[in-house]
C-alpha cells in the first residue's frame, strides 16, 4: 500500500486512508490502479499497481495532478482534464473518460479511467477517486478488428453471411453489393436461391452435408443473378462460423468472368482450326463418338462424309500457301452453308475435311448430300484474281454397317474416299469391304515411302543406250530403284505410281536428278567421258512451279554441264496439260537439257501439239516393240513414229529391245538408236563403271 499524500479536508485522513486501504485491498487481485484525489487539501493519492502500470517504482513518482497531466498523451490532455474537471464543476456524481499516458519507456498506453465524486452537504466537491484500467491490449484489439472489418467491407472479393438454417443473407460486403447490384437492405430480403437461380438440389444437398459435418471448407463454382438480370460465373469457397448467435457461414466468391473466358478460349482453341474456325480432329472424334452413342439407342445411322480437295497440293505449290489457306477458308464455308445446322463439319487437317450425317433414315440421304457437294463444287473460286476450279472426292462410311467404332469408320471412310480418287477424283464412293485390304497395303506402303525419302533409301541404276549401226554407246536412263530394309531392291512400278498419287514422285525426280549430276561431274573430274544420261520426269514434278528454278539451281551448284542431261516425260503426262508442259519443256530446253517423249504412242498425242513442243526425242514405248515381228499393228506403229521423228526432224529411240529380229527390223525403218535387255539391263553404278572404261569392248560382247 502506498500512500502519496494522505491529509484530506472534510474526513479524518485515518478514515481516509483506512478506506482506502480496505478498498485496496479489496481490490488488490484486480488488475485496475486506484487513484484519489482530495479537493479541499490539493492532494493525491495513487496506488502501486498505478505505479505499475505506467512503469514507475514508488519513489520515481510523485503523485499530483500535475503529474498525472505530464503523463497525458498531448492529443489526449485537454479531453482528459476537461471530462474529469466538468464532472467536477457540475456536480456530476461520476464520469469515465480513456485516454493515452505515457509509460516511463517512452511508449504510449491507453487508459481507462473512472471516477467517482464525493460531495459535503453543501454540495461542494470533496473527493475525486477512481480506478485506472490498461487497456492498451483492448483498444489494439478494437483497432485490428476495425481495421479487419474495412479490408472486409471494402474488398473487391464478394463476402456474404449467410444464416445456415433459412439460407437468408445476413451481410454483404460492398464488393458484392456492387457486383449484385442491391442494396444491403434488398439482399437481406433474398435468400442463396434467388441470386443463384442455377443452385441444384445436389448443391443444397452438399451444402447441407457440409453444415452437418467437420470439412473446413467447401468449394464451388455457381453463378450469380445480378438486380439487372444479368449472369456471372463466380467461385464460392464456404466456411462455417457463428455470427449475430446463429449458425451461418461466409461465402467469399470471386468472379470468374474473365478466367472462365480465358478458359472457353483455350478449350476452343484446342478443338477448332485456327484457319477456317470449324471444330478439329479432336472435336469431331468425340461428336462421332457421342454421335455413335445416341444411334445405338435409336437404332438409326449416321454418315460419315469424307472429303478431300483434288489438286489442293497444285495451288498451294503454285500459288502459294497464303491463297492456298484463303482458298480453304472459302472451301470451308461452302461446304458449311450446304448442311444442316446439327450436322457437323470439321477440318482434320490439310485438304481433308469431315461431315458427320446423323439421324439417317436411308442412304439415299447421304448421296444427295454428297452430289449436293459435288455439284456446288462446280462453281469456281475466285480468290485474288485468281479463279480456282476446285473438285471434290468424297469417301462414305455409314455406321453400325461399315465401323463400330470412330476409328474404324474413320479409317474407312478414307479408304472409300482413296478409291474416290482412284475413280478419277470429283465423285463419291461408298465403303466396301473389299476396298480395305488394298487400301491398307497402300497406307503401309505410303507410310514406307515416306520413310524412305527421309532416310535416302533409293539408289539410281542406268540402262545403256546405244546406236545399234555404230555400235557406241549414246546415252543413258536414269532409272531409280528402292533399296527397302528387309524387302530388298524394289522395282519402280511397284512404288513410282502411289508416289504420283501421292505426290512423292517430286522428291523422288529430284533426287534421281541431283544424283545423276553429281555423278555426271565425277565422272567428267575422273577423266571419264560420259554420253548424256536421261532424267525421268512425271508429270507431277513438271507441274511443280520452282522445278525450272530448282533445277537451273542444281546444275548450277554442281558446276555440271545441262547438255550432258535429259529430260523424260511421258507422252501422256504432257497431254494431261499440254500448254503447261509446251512451256516448262520450254523452258528447260533453254536450260540447256536435252528433252525426250517417253512412251510415245500411248499418249494420244495431236500433231499439233507434237509440232509445238520443244523436243528432241521421240521413244517408242517398248508394248510396240514387244510383239515384233508377230503382230502386225505394232509393226505399223513402230515404222509410222519412227517416219513422224524424221518428218519432224526428231531423234527416234526404241525401248524394250530384247531380241535380233527386233533389232533388225528397227534398223531396216531407220531407228538407229535402241534400249533393251539385248543390251542391257539397268545396271548399278560398279556395273556401269566397269562399261565405261572399255566401252567399245563391252558393246562388242553383247552383241556376240
Ligand atoms: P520407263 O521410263 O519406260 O523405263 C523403262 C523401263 O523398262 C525400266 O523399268 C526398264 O528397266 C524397263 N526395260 C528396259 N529394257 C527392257 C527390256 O528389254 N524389256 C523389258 N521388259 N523391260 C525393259 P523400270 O526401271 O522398272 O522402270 C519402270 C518405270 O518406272 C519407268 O518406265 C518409269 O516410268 C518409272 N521410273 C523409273 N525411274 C523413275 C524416276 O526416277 N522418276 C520417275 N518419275 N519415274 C521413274
Ligand atoms: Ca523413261
Ligand atoms: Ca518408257
Amino acid at each position: 500500500m502506498h500512500v502519496v499524500s494522505s491529509s484530506s479536508v472534510g474526513l479524518p485522513a485515518s478514515v481516509c486512508i483506512q478506506n482506502i486501504e480496505r478498498l485496496e485491498f479489496a481490490i488488490s487481485s484486480s488488475e485496475d490502479g486506484i487513484w484519489e484525489y482530495n479537493i479541499p487539501s490539493n492532494t493525491t493519492y495513487v496506488s502501486k499497481r498505478w505505479l505499475e502500470i505506467i512503469g514507475y517504482n514508488e519513489d520515481e513518482y510523485e503523485s499530483s495532478v500535475d503529474a498525472w497531466k505530464k503523463l497525458l498523451h498531448p492529443d489526449d490532455a485537454e479531453m482528459a482534464f476537461s471530462v474529469l474537471h466538468n464532472s467536477i464543476i457540475n456536480k456530476v456524481e461520476s464520469a469515465h473518460v480513456r485516454y493515452r499516458v505515457r509509460h516511463k519507456k517512452g511508449h504510449w498506453i491507453w487508459i481507462y479511467d473512472r471516477a467517482k465524486i464525493l460531495f459535503d452537504p453543501a454540495g461542494e466537491p470533496l473527493i475525486v477517486a477512481g480506478f485506472r484500467t490498461d487497456i492498451t491490449k483492448q483498444i489494439e484489439l478494437e483497432t485490428h478488428k476495425e481495421e479487419l472489418a474495412t479490408i472486409v467491407q471494402n474488398s473487391s472479393v464478394e463476402i456474404y453471411i449467410i444464416d445456415a438454417i433459412t439460407l437468408h443473407y445476413l451481410y454483404a460486403n460492398d464488393g458484392a453489393l456492387k457486383s449484385l447490384g442491391y442494396t444491403l437492405e434488398e439482399l437481406q430480403k433474398l435468400t442463396v436461391i434467388d441470386i443463384n437461380p442455377e443452385i441444384t438440389f445436389d448443391q443444397i444437398n452438399i451444402f447441407r452435408q457440409y453444415l452437418e459435418n467437420i470439412t473446413p471448407e467447401l468449394t464451388n463454382i455457381s453463378h450469380h443473378k445480378r438486380k439487372n438480370g444479368t449472369i456471372y460465373p463466380v467461385q464460392a469457397s464456404v466456411h462455417k462460423l457463428t455470427y449475430q448467435g446463429k449458425t451461418a457461414v461466409v461465402i467469399f466468391d470471386t468472379d470468374i468472368t474473365e478466367l472462365t473466358f480465358a478458359q472457353d478460349q483455350l478449350r476452343h482453341l484446342a478443338t477448332h482450326d485456327p484457319l477456317t474456325g470449324l471444330p478439329n480432329r479432336v472435336l469431331f472424334h468425340d461428336r462421332l463418338q457421342m454421335g455413335i452413342k445416341q444411334t445405338r439407342r435409336n437404332e438409326e445411322k449416321i454418315a460419315l462424309l469424307f472429303v478431300d480437295l483434288d489438286n489442293f497440293k497444285q495451288v498451294n505449290d503454285s500459288l502459294g500457301h497464303s491463297i492456298g489457306d484463303l482458298l480453304l477458308v472459302k472451301v470451308a464455308k461452302r461446304l458449311q452453308s450446304l448442311l444442316r445446322e446439327s450436322d457437323t463439319i470439321a477440318r482434320m487437317g490439310g485438304d481433308e475435311f469431315n461431315i458427320l450425317l446423323d439421324n439417317l433414315e436411308n442412304t439415299d440421304d447421304t448421296i444427295n448430300v454428297a452430289q449436293k457437294l459435288i455439284n456446288a463444287f462446280k462453281e469456281p473460286f475466285m480468290i485474288h484474281d485468281h479463279l480456282l476450279h476446285i473438285t471434290l472426292s468424297i469417301g462414305i462410311a455409314i455406321y453400325p454397317d461399315d465401323g463400330k467404332t470412330p476409328e474404324s469408320l474413320l479409317k474407312n471412310a478414307d479408304i472409300a474416299m482413296y478409291k474416290a480418287k482412284m475413280e478419277g477424283r470429283n465423285t463419291y464412293q461408298f465403303y466396301t469391304n473389299e476396298m480395305s485390304e488394298k487400301a491398307f497395303e497402300r497406307v503401309v506402303m505410303e507410310n514406307a515411302l515416306r520413310i524412305a525419302i527421309k532416310e535416302k533409301q533409293f539408289s539410281v541404276f542406268y540402262q545403256p543406250q546405244i546406236n545399234i549401226v555404230s555400235d557406241s554407246l549414246v546415252g543413258m536412263e536414269a532409272l531409280v530403284r528402292w533399296n527397302h530394309p528387309t524387302l530388298g531392291v524394289i522395282s519402280p512400278d511397284a512404288f513410282i505410281p502411289l508416289c504420283e498419287e501421292t505426290g512423292l514422285v517430286q522428291e523422288i525426280d529430284f533426287f534421281v536428278f541431283e544424283s545423276v549430276i553429281e555423278q555426271q561431274v565425277k565422272w567428267q573430274t575422273q577423266g571419264i567421258d560420259t554420253p548424256t544420261i536421261a532424267v525421268n520426269i512425271s508429270a507431277k514434278t513438271l507441274a511443280y512451279c520452282f522445278l525450272v528454278s530448282e533445277l537451273r539451281t542444281l546444275i548450277n551448284f554442281h558446276h555440271c554441264k545441262p547438255t550432258c542431261i535429259a529430260i523424260e516425260v511421258t507422252e501422256s503426262h504432257i497431254m494431261t496439260n499440254p500448254k503447261q508442259a509446251i512451256k516448262v519443256l520450254g523452258e528447260l530446253k533453254a536450260l540447256g537439257l536435252e528433252i525426250s517423249v517417253d512412251d510415245f504412242g500411248t499418249g494420244y498425242s495431236s500433231l499439233s501439239y507434237l509440232k509445238k513442243l520443244p523436243i528432241d526425242k521421240l521413244k517408242i514405248d517398248q508394248s510396240f516393240i514387244h510383239d515384233i515381228p508377230y503382230d502386225e499393228d505394232d509393226m505399223a506403229i513402230t515404222k509410222t513414229i519412227i517416219t513422224l521423228a524424221q518428218n519432224l526432224k526428231l531423234e527416234v529411240i526404241a525401248e524394250g529391245v530384247e531380241t535380233f529380229e527386233q533389232q533388225q527390223f528397227l534398223i531396216e525403218c531407220g531407228c538407229l538408236l535402241a534400249q533393251g535387255y539385248l543390251y542391257s539391263k539397268p545396271l548399278n553404278l560398279d556395273q556401269i563403271n566397269k562399261i565405261l572404261r572399255t566401252k567399245q569392248q563391252w558393246i562388242k560382247e553383247q552383241k556376240n
